[in-house]
This record gives structure tokens, C-alpha cells and sequence, in this order.
């Protein structure tokens, strides 16, 4: 075990339980953990295409229970057909559920897009806003939107994007100590790191969790965090029976197969011989 690993494993023991105050020593932590994935993803970026406000936006809606890729396949000619605010707005509501039926739950989906678009023409010119306040109170649209709409598409940084890679790799990497509320994961991240990283740091954790700290099987072993990891709720594989028996001096065949194994009547003579001595 190097250095490293010993203190990201005293760091695990530390944690357990534990909430993370946002100390000096958390927060070196975390940038150490920012540092890391700047080096592993220079270029991560949102998944999503896009080439304006309103296209993310209506992007990011329609991702929710969705891949990237499926978006990214409807948005093709979804952007084709609608190019406003307006036209989303006045589309026929049947019309618009069927552009982007494959992404699922799409009649929810529609139906958001056309409030959220209505909201824009009639309050906001048509022009999807720039502040965190005014785009919550749209439809469909809640903090994760809000922040990955502000941080990718006007560089502003309102928060961390806070999804279900961002939190399995905050809980893993000790960042966080709650396991699936994402408004107190994104208030802990935002207190152990500086605005000018929030925008970053969940492209990368996010680019991270779909390449290597996948969901069922996180990839340890090639992972360029290992060493600063305290990898909290990763359960380790045990080895397999024979080299667990190997470290332990016995034999995988143990002691229950040895006695089998002893004729009984070679058992006896043995026995007899002893009696006899
Ligand atoms: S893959 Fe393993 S070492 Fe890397 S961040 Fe995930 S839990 Fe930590």
C-alpha cells in the first residue's frame, strides 16, 4: 500500500458516518479531487448539442430519464422544426409529443416545454433568462436545469450539477456524506469548492462516472483518483476460495475434506497403533 492509499483509507475510516464539514482539510481534499479530474478530462464538456440558450434548455428537459445519446438523435430534427420560443409555444401539443416520443414520458415532457416556452414569450421576450430565480419558476425546469442551463450555456456559475453520477462519485470520493438529496449534495460541493470550479468539476465528475466509477462495477484499478479515493460503499470483490486459503496457510480443500478423505479403516489401524503405544 503506498502513502497515498493509506491516508485516502485513513480518510474512509475518518469519514464513516461522519458529515463533511467544509474545513481546510476537506476542501483540499475536494480540490485535489478537482485537480485530478482537470488533469484525466481537460476538455469535458456538456453531452448535450445545443447552439443556444433555448435549444440546451429544451435539451436538458428532454434528458431527464434519457440518455444523452437518444437526445441528441431527437434534438436533431426537433431543432429543425421548432427554432423559437414561439414556435414551441404554438406547436400542436400532439405534434410536439411525437418529435420527441422516444425519449420517454414525453406527453410530461411536452407539456413542459410548451409552459416553459409560453413562460418565455409572455415574460421574457422570448429569451430564456439568465438568473437562477427566473428560470426555477419555468415549467419542467428545476435547480439541475437551472445550473446546467447558467454554467454551459452563460458560463455562469449558480451551482453544481447535481446528478446521478455527480452523486455515487461524491459519495464514493467522501465529498459528501448524503446519499441521494441532491440540493444538500450540491450545497456540500459548493461549500468545499470555489464558484470558478463548480462549472467544470460536474462535466468531469459526470465524464468520469460513465468511463471509469461506473454504477455496479467501478473500474478502481484503472482509475486515475485511486490514489487520493477513500471510495466509500465500493464493496470490495473477496477473492476466490483457493486464494483466500492460500493466504490463510490452508489448503482451499480444508480441513473438513482431509478427514473425509481418511479411509475409516486406515483410521482405525492408525488408532489401534496409538493404543498400543
Ligand atoms: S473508480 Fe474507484 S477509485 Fe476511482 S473514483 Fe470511483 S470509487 Fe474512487
Amino acid at each position: 500500500m503506498t502513502a497515498c492509499s493509506r491516508i485516502a483509507a485513513m480518510i474512509a475510516f475518518a469519514l464513516r458516518g461522519q458529515p463533511v464539514a467544509a474545513t481546510a482539510a476537506a476542501k483540499r481534499r475536494a480540490l485535489d479531487v478537482a485537480e485530478g479530474l482537470a488533469r484525466l478530462y481537460p476538455d469535458a464538456e456538456c453531452a448535450l448539442r445545443y447552439s443556444s440558450p433555448l435549444e440546451l434548455l429544451v435539451a436538458v428537459i428532454l434528458s431527464a430519464q434519457c440518455t444523452d445519446e437518444r437526445v441528441n438523435i431527437v434534438t436533431r430534427d426537433l431543432f429543425r422544426r421548432y427554432r423559437t420560443a414561439a414556435d414551441y409555444a404554438n406547436a400542436p401539443l400532439e405534434e410536439l409529443e411525437q418529435v420527441i416520443r422516444s425519449t420517454g414520458f414525453y406527453r410530461n415532457k411536452a407539456k413542459n416545454i410548451q409552459g416553459c416556452c409560453r413562460a418565455l414569450v409572455e415574460k421574457h421576450g422570448g429569451q430564456v433568462p439568465n438568473t437562477l430565480a427566473e428560470l426555477v419558476a419555468l415549467d419542467g425546469v428545476g435547480r439541475k436545469t437551472a445550473n446546467v442551463v447558467l454554467g454551459t450555456a452563460f458560463g455562469i456559475p449558480s451551482g453544481v450539477v447535481v446528478d446521478t453520477h455527480v452523486t455515487r462519485l461524491s459519495n464514493r470520493l467522501g465529498l459528501t456524506k448524503h446519499k441521494s438529496d441532491a440540493v444538500k449534495i450540491e450545497h456540500d460541493l459548493a461549500a468545499l469548492l470555489p464558484p470558478e470550479e463548480w462549472i467544470n468539476f460536474s462535466h468531469r465528475l459526470i465524464w468520469h462516472g460513465r468511463r471509469v466509477c461506473v454504477a455496479r462495477k467501478p473500474r478502481c484499478e484503472a482509475c486515475g483518483l485511486a490514489e487520493i479515493c477513500p471510495k466509500i460503499g465500493v464493496v470490495k470483490k473477496s477473492p476466490p476460495p483457493k486464494v483466500a486459503a492460500a493466504k490463510s496457510g490452508v489448503t482451499s480443500y480444508g480441513a473438513a475434506k482431509t478427514k473425509k478423505s481418511m479411509p475409516k479403516k486406515k483410521s482405525k489401524a492408525l488408532a489401534g497403533k496409538g493404543s498400543r503405544r
